[in-house]
């Protein structure tokens, strides 16, 4: 009831009051106090007593509802000429008054009429302020999470103990006074603006021992304010700065004066053009926004033109955060329209494999009002997370053959990622990623891409030979692994739990299979000694049959080999489940039926324990059992894998001691 048209004197037959009597009305209109929704009223405390930390981001929040202003009305100048000569050119002003103890934000933006002053200030129902609501129940009143929402204009409460708006909406002759002491409620009055646009008027609450209010009044901090949190607004926000300059007529001596500066870069980063943005720009950046020390590993940008139209700028940080590797990590690149921003952390735009990269993408393709969960659908959007996984890998690619050793760092950090990514959504990804991979390698004990190794093949070698294991070096001493190496063959060492299932999912490289060596015998012999081996296993058949049984249930096959160097026994397994799969499977949650790997105790028939194994099975006494038990248990230990029954391990040494 307090609008000034309401009420018996908007009538349309009625003749135009004096304006005495507007004024009179005015002033009798102007209703008692009103209260701030309920929810409203919480949140307000909560600003209130806020620690200091957070409270800067009342400027940032004040000076963005600006910009939204002044962008609503250049939207509405694009089809009416008249308002740029009416408003001038767009700006933001900040004026600060020690004296008076305030902080005034001016813009020349679209403005307010009283029921907009009202809707708009009056509740607590905007976007930011419902999310940080949610938040603040789910946290139960943790104050800490007052920083990290866009709270909008309430947060001036944190700093202010009373805030007047006065703003005069575009096409209205009429502005009003909006005014509010906290809690207590706000007051809406008539009252006069030269043009159309919005002052906030903030009076600074009194300093205290912890809170040091009047500092938000003194230059430097506003510009430090400013370049850390709107740096990238679209319009000049302006302050009149005290520089000092040579007195006239004076070859050395200054004075101080105030001069109007523009305190914001304006144009972002992402929007220069590349040659004028410096390494160290790029950097400083980046270790601003995203909290980095260190500086990213690499940056790219690209500009986007065509089907879509679109800039980005991305960073490959130089190590993995430390919440990466696990599920609260959370991806996505900040999305703007037209430098705008309008989501903060757009996951779609990223695939999981490149999670790690963080950055922006300005499109102007993208409507301002999307919801979310049409963003998902949109087919623009889609296009550009396509472009951008491509523009990505192809940057990796450049740097794995241009800086080795800086892909090396980054393989450090992320390597698992890509390895991941080979194996997610059933290989879909994995003609993108396999050039990427690097694995640990036999070849000078160095990190290599798959490309490499097989450029090293040897000849008639047609498989990748890998084997799995705990490290490099338990690896190395793998018997099977000590035996391809000898012959002169590379090996690669599987050494993180996702290794094998990437290479399960990759199938094959180049049209070579790979080829776990623990498992299936390479093709390493020739065609005579393969003829040799199978008369052996085929002679000794009862004796290969008695040692499985001695072991029970252990093994799934026990056969001679001639492969091996020193080493007397090895395990191998059938089937496409290695020992070590066998490891990681059973470890995972939700893993209920174990699964098992179907082992095979390999013999080595030129080792002298064969020899004494078949003296032992001739004899046939008790003997016999205890042996095979002692080689299956020597067996598994050098093959990376533990002994199941230590205690019997044990007994059986103790034994063998004594004799
Ligand atoms: P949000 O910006 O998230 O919508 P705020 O509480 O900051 O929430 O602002 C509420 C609304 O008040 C804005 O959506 C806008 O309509 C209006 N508003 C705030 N400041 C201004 C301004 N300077 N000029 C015009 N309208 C404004």
């Amino acid at each position: 009831m307090h609008h000034r048209r309401a009420g018996p004197l908007t009538g349309t037959n009625r003749k135009e009051p004096s304006s005495v009597m507007v004024q009179a009305f005015r002033k009798a209109s102007i209703m008692a106090k009103k209260q701030f929704k309920a929810e409203s009223k919480k949140l307000l405390d909560m600003m209130v007593n806020s620690i200091y930390t957070h409270k800067e981001i009342f400027l940032r929040e004040i000076i963005s509802n600006a910009s939204d202003a002044i962008d609503k009305l250049h939207f509405r100048s694009l089809t009416d000429t008249s308002i740029a000569k009416e408003q001038g050119p767009y700006e933001i002003r900040i004026i600060p008054d020690k004296k008076g103890r305030t902080l005034t934000v001016e813009d020349n933006g679209c403005g307010m009429t009283a029921a907009e002053l009202e809707s708009n200030l009056g509740v607590i129902a905007k976007s930011g302020s419902l999310e940080f609501k949610k938040q603040l129940e789910e946290k139960s009143g943790d104050i800490d999470v007052i920083g990290q929402f866009g709270v909008g204009f309430y947060s001036a409460f944190m700093v202010a103990d009373n805030i007047k708006v006065l703003s005069r909406a575009y096409g209205s002759e009429e502005a009003n006074l909006w005014e509010s002491e906290g809690a207590s409620g706000y007051t809406v009055t008539p009252a006069t603006r030269e043009k159309a646009g919005t002052t906030v008027i903030l009076h600074l609450k009194e300093d205290t021992e912890d809170d040091r209010y009047s500092d938000f009044l003194e230059e430097y901090q506003i510009r430090n304010l400013i370049r850390k949190y709107s740096d990238y607004i679209r319009y000049p926000i302006k302050m009149l700065c005290s520089t000092s300059r040579l007195k006239e007529g004076s070859e050395d001596e200054y004075e101080s004066v105030l001069e109007d500066k523009v305190l914001n870069s304006i144009v972002p980063l992402w929007k220069r053009p590349e040659k004028d943005v410096t390494e160290e720009e790029y950097n400083k950046f980046y270790s601003e926004k995203y909290y980095d020390f260190e500086k990213p590993l690499l940056t790219i940008r690209q500009k986007a033109e065509g089907r879509v139209e679109y800039q980005s700028l991305l960073f490959i940080p130089s190590r993995a955060p430390y919440d990466y590797y696990t599920k609260e990590y959370e991806k996505g690149l900040q999305l703007y329209s037209s430098g705008v921003m309008i989501m903060d952390k757009c996951a779609d735009l990223l695939p999981d494999h490149f999670s790690f990269v963080k950055g922006i993408v300005d499109s102007p393709d993208l409507s301002l009002n999307i919801s979310r969960e049409m963003l998902q659908h949109d087919k623009q959007l889609k296009l550009i997370a396509k472009n951008l996984e491509s523009k990505i890998a192809s940057k990796l690619s450049d740097m794995l053959t241009k800086d080795r050793a800086n892909y090396e760092k980054f393989y450090e950090a992320f390597g698992p990622q890509l390895k991941f990514g080979v194996y997610n959504d059933y290989g879909t990804h994995k003609e993108l990623l396999q050039d990427l991979l690097l694995f640990r390698s036999s070849f000078e004990d160095k990190q290599t891409t798959l490309k490499e190794y097989v450029l090293r093949m040897k000849d008639g070698q047609d498989q990748i030979f890998y084997a799995p294991g705990m490290s490099d070096s338990q690896i190395r001493m793998l018997p099977q692994v000590e035996a391809a190496i000898d012959k002169g063959y590379e090996v690669l060492y599987l050494t993180h739990e996702v290794d094998e299932f990437a290479l399960h999912m990759l199938g094959e490289y180049q049209e070579k299979t790979f080829c776990n060596i623990c498992s299936e015998a390479p093709d390493l012999l020739t065609d005579e000694e393969k003829e040799a081996l199978k008369k052996e296993n085929e002679s000794a058949a009862d004796i290969l049959t008695a040692v499985k049984e001695a072991l029970a249930d252990a093994v799934a096959d026990v056969r001679f080999t001639t492969s091996l160097k020193g080493h007397p026994a090895c395990i191998s397994n059938e089937g496409v489940i290695s020992a070590s799969m066998e490891r990681t499977l059973n470890q995972m949650p939700g893993a209920e039926e174990r699964v098992k790997a179907q082992l095979v105790l390999e013999i080595n028939l030129n080792s002298p324990v064969c020899e004494k194994l078949k003296a032992l099975h001739a004899e046939g006494g008790e003997a016999f059992a205890d042996f095979c038990r002692l080689l299956y248990h020597n067996a598994r230990l050098i093959s990376g894998l533990d002994i199941e029954d230590p205690a019997q391990f044990s007994s059986l040494i103790a034994k063998l001691m004594a004799k």
